[in-house]
C-alpha cells in the first residue's frame, strides 16, 4: 500500500475509529481518544520507513550504528512501552536533526551526531525521541500533518492531494521530515528525555547543554534553523528547564551518572560533515553532480535541497519550483507514458527534441483531479512542464511546476535550467571531497581560538568549530584535550 491509498484509508474509518478506541495513555496514564492502535503505529513507520530512507540516504558506519543500537534498546528497556519494536537509523543528511516515527523507528541525522560532545548529550536527545514515540503525541498531534510529512516525504511532491493545495507547501517541504509537535509534547518528551537517559545512567544536565549548540546553531547567520527545534519551544528555556529536571531527578535518585565524553569522541572521529559533493552540490548558481556527471544552472534566488531521490529547487515567492528525478522506463517514449499515467496529466503538447547532443522529450500537461475528487479551480491547478533527457544510460525527468495562471510567466525559467542540462567535465567539481571531523589532542594549554589555530583551523572558521565542540573562542583548554577538528 503506498502513502497517498494510506491517506484515504485514515480520513474514511477515522470516524469509527473515533467511537471504538479510548485508551490509556502510556505514560501520562490519563485515558484520552486515541486515533491508533500500536498496530497502526508500526504500520505508519513500516510504511514511511523507505521514504525516510529515499529521501536522506543511510549513512553507514558499523562503530556508530552498533553503538545506537545498544543505548536504544537499554533505552527502550526502561521506557513506558519496551515491547514497539524499535529500530535505530542514522540517516545521511548534513541537518542537525533527530526525528521519531510512530512505531518505534528513530532516526539521527549524521549532523546531529557530529554536534554531540559526549554520550550523555546523545542518550538525552535519543530519551527525547523515544519518548514522542511512549507517549504517542503522533497519534495525539493532527492526523492530517502528519500523513501530509509522510507523503511530502514521500517523494510524491506531485500528489495531487499535496501539490494540489499549493507550491508554498512545496517549498516549505524543501526542509526534512518534520512531525510537527506542540509545546505540550516537546516540553512532555525533554521529561521523558532526562528521565530515560538517567535511567541508563547518563548526566542529564548534559542534554541541557546541548539547547545551547542548537541556539547557537540557529543564531549563526545563514544557517538554517535546525528543524529539530524550529517548532520547538524557545531552546534557550528549554535549556534552563531541562537543567532543573536534570538536578531534580538526580538529587531524588543519587547516584554517578556518566558523561564519557572521550569515548564519543573517539566514536565520532572522521565522521563526515557537511554537505557530501559527490551526491551533488550547488556552486555559483549550478546543481553539479560529480557522480552522475551533469550539471544545470539553478535560476538566481531559488532555494535548494538535494536528497538521493530527488533534487528541488523553489522560487522564493512560492509560485513555481522545480524537481529531478530518474525517469521509469528504458526509452523516452516509455518514460513519458508512465509519466502521464502515474501523475494523472492530461497533455497538452509534447514533442522530441535534442538537449546539448542528448535525445530529450518537452511534455506540457495539467494534473488531472483524482477520480471522485471535485474539479480543481482551473486557476490554481497545476501546469506542469517536463524534459526527459536521456543522458549516461538513465533518463533524468526536469519537472518546472507552477498554477495555471504563473505557467506562462515561469515557462522561460523551467526552459532555460532544462536546456543547459549538460555533461559534467570538471575535474575540480568531479573530484570533489566531503569534509570529516577529525578529533585531535590540543598540544599546549591556551583559548580554544589559539588551539585550534594552531591545529589548522582557519580563523574564519573558528566560532564553527567552537559550536562543533560547544566551546566559546576563548574558553580556555588544557594541553590534551581532545578537539573536533574540520579537515578534508
Ligand atoms: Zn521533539
Amino acid at each position: 500500500m503506498n502513502t497517498r491509498s494510506y491517506f484515504r484509508l485514515f480520513t474514511g474509518i477515522a470516524p469509527l475509529l473515533l467511537v471504538l478506541a479510548c485508551a490509556r495513555n502510556p505514560v501520562t496514564g490519563k485515558r484520552e481518544i486515541n486515533l491508533m492502535s500500536t498496530e497502526q503505529e508500526v504500520a505508519i513507520g513500516k510504511e514511511s520507513h523507505p521514504s525516510v530512507i529515499a529521501t536522506m540516504g543511510l549513512y553507514e558506519d558499523k562503530r556508530l550504528q552498533a553503538f545506537m543500537n545498544e543505548k536504544g534498546k537499554a533505552m527502550a528497556k526502561v521506557s513506558h512501552r519496551p515491547d514497539l519494536p524499535y529500530q535505530f537509523y542514522i540517516v545521511d543528511s548534513p541537518i542537525v536533526n533527530a526525528f521519531a516515527v510512530p512505531g518505534g523507528y528513530v532516526y539521527f541525522t549524521r549532523g546531529i551526531l557530529a554536534h554531540f560532545n559526549n554520550e550523555a548529550e546523545f542518550a538525552g536527545v535519543l530519551g527525547h525521541e523515544i519518548g514522542h514515540i511512549t507517549a504517542k503525541h503522533a497519534a495525539r498531534s493532527q492526523k492530517s500533518q502528519l500523513l501530509s510529512s509522510i507523503a511530502l516525504i514521500g517523494g510524491a511532491v506531485l500528489a495531487p492531494e499535496v501539490v494540489g493545495q499549493n507550491i508554498e507547501a512545496l517549498q516549505q517541504g524543501l526542509g526534512l521530515l518534520s512531525l510537527k509537535y506542540s509545546r505540550d509534547h516537546e516540553s512532555e518528551s525533554d521529561n521523558l528525555g532526562v528521565e530515560y537517559s538517567s535511567k541508563i545512567g547518563y548526566d542529564a544536565r548534559e542534554m541541557g547543554d546541548f539547547f545551547g549548540t542548537l541556539k547557537r546553531l540557529s543564531d549563526q547567520s545563514g544557517q538554517a534553523v535546525p528543524q529539530f527545534m524550529s517548532t520547538h519551544p524557545d531552546p534557550g528555556n528549554r535549556f534552563t528547564r531541562v537543567h532543573q529536571l536534570a538536578k531534580d531527578y538526580q538529587a531524588k535518585n543519587p547516584a554517578s551518572y556518566e558523561v564519557n565524553r572521550d569515548q564519543y569522541l573517539r566514536l565520532i572521529d572522521g565522521i563526515m560533515y557537511g554537505e557530501d559533493p559527490r551526491q551533488g552540490f550547488v556552486e555559483n548558481g549550478y546543481f553539479y553532480h560529480p557522480e552522475l556527471r551533469f550539471q544545470f544552472p539553478v535560476p538566481s534566488r531559488w532555494q535548494s535541497q538535494n536528497s538521493p531521490s530527488q533534487f528541488q529547487m523553489a522560487a522564493k515567492d512560492g509560485k513555481s519550483a522545480m524537481i529531478l528525478t530518474l525517469a521509469k522506463g528504458t526509452s523516452l517514449d516509455e518514460a513519458a507514458q508512465n509519466l502521464v499515467k502515474e501523475l494523472s496529466l492530461n497533455v497538452l503538447e509534447n514533442g522530441k527534441t535534442t538537449i546539448n547532443g542528448n535525445p530529450a522529450y518537452v511534455l506540457i500537461s495539467r494534473q488531472q483531479p483524482e477520480q471522485g475528487q471535485p474539479q480543481q479551480d482551473p486557476r490554481t491547478a497545476l501546469q506542469i512542464g517536463t524534459w526527459l533527457i536521456q543522458y549516461n544510460n538513465a533518463i533524468y525527468a526536469l519537472h518546472g511546476l507552477a498554477t495555471n495562471a504563473d505557467f506562462q510567466a515561469n515557462f522561460n525559467t523551467f526552459k532555460q535550467v532544462a536546456e543547459n542540462f549538460r555533461s559534467l567535465n570538471d575535474p575540480d567539481k568531479l573530484n570533489r571531497k566531503a569534509e570529516r571531523i577529525v578529533v585531535r589532542s590540543t598540544p599546549r594549554d591556551g583559548s580554544f581560538r589559539e588551539v585550534v589555530t594552531l591545529l589548522g583551523m582557519p580563523a574564519n572558521r573558528v566560532e564553527e568549530v567552537g559550536i562543533l565542540n560547544g566551546l566559546k573562542a576563548d574558553d580556555r583548554v588544557p594541553r590534551g584535550t581532545l578537539l573536533k577538528i574540520i579537515n578534508r
